[in-house]
């Protein structure tokens, strides 16, 4: 039995990891796909305090380096369900099952799509959401780039260096990534943006995607941008239902819950950006694992 199985191998779940561990705590963290989440998808992070520019990988590593060093035991494996009780059961995809006397949920959030015809199916196939992994697919070549917030511009600025051309593409009629990022996408010759451009489809040809056509949401006018790849960056969700008995969720699908990252069930703790908040970055994301880990531990020392 753990004092702590944390559910959510990225900067939330692996600051919990240590900050139980550093109390003396024995801590499992269980993970579905790769320790870092999501911030092994950006190329750059310059506000990450003490790194003064640094990969999305390099701070994972990092991270995940110091919770081995402090005797984390780790599992790469889909939490499926958790049982509440005195312990609580936790069940994974693969058929186990750990028992723990405290959970903290800091399961994230995944990629938002538009929800157009045929998107799924191009998804791998044309349609990417990660220019770190596959930017180099499209050297060359010219890419569309959909969303104007601080994710489509840092992946746009990655594409602009390979790609022939970058098209950047937002429904709002202005972008509301930072502004130093913007003056440094769109001072570059190979980069074009336009605002208020709803998305209307993705075309093929041949089976292949081959452009994105888009309607100008003030002249009604309609453009085709014909492009090789398209990268999405449209907004997060969370993937939080499985868990809902224990913690209730807002009407997004966030975990509710405040700073102190407590739920409804005693010894069920949220961090990161799964839970409900209006700055969603590593920073507030950190700051939440060591607050669910210090909760879990007060827990703990009161029992
Ligand atoms: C392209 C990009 C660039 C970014 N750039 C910056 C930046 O420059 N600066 C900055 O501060 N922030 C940046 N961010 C935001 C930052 O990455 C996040 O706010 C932060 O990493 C959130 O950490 P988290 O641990 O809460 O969630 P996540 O990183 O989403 O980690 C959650 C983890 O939980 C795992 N998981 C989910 N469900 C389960 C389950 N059922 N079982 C097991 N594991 C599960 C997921 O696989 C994931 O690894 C960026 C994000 C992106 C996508």
């Amino acid at each position: 039995m753990y004092d702590v199985i944390v559910v959510g191998g990225g900067a939330a779940g692996m600051t919990a990891a240590l900050y139980a561990l550093r109390n003396g705590k024995s801590v499992l963290i269980l993970e579905k796909e790769g320790f870092g989440g999501q911030i092994t998808h950006s190329p750059k992070v310059e506000n990450f305090p003490g790194f003064l520019s640094a990969s999305g990988n390099e701070i994972a590593d990092k991270l995940f380096e110091q919770i081995v060093a402090q005797g984390v035991e780790f599992e790469i494996d889909t939490v499926t369900s958790v049982i509440d009780g005195e312990v609580k059961t936790v069940k994974t995809e693969y058929g186990s099952s750990y028992e723990g006397k405290t959970v903290i949920l800091a399961t994230g959030v995944k990629h938002r799509v538009l929800g157009l015809d045929g998107e799924e199916d191009l998804i791998g196939e044309g349609i990417s959401f990660c220019a770190v992994c596959d930017g180099d697919f499209y050297a060359g070549k010219d890419v569309v780039m959909i969303g104007g917030g601080n994710s489509a511009l840092q992946e746009a600025i990655l594409l602009s260096e390979k790609c022939h051309k970058v098209t950047v593409l937002q429904d709002l009629p202005f972008f509301t990534g930072e502004a130093r990022l913007q003056d440094v996408l769109f001072s570059k010759e190979n980069v074009e943006k336009h605002a208020n451009q709803q998305i209307l489809s993705f075309e093929t040809k041949d089976g292949k995607l081959c452009g994105v056509r888009a309607k100008d949401k003030a002249s009604g006018e309609e453009t085709l941008y014909p492009c090789d790849g398209v990268f999405e960056a449209v907004g997060l969700i969370p993937e939080n239902d499985a868990f809902k008995g224990l913690a209730d969720l807002n009407d997004w699908g966030y975990f509710d819950s405040d700073e102190r990252c407590l739920t409804k069930t005693p010894g069920i703790f949220v961090a990161g950006d799964c839970r409900s908040k209006t700055i969603r970055q590593l920073t507030t994301a950190v700051a939440d694992g060591a607050c669910a880990a210090l909760a879990a531990c007060r827990y703990l020392n009161e029992r």
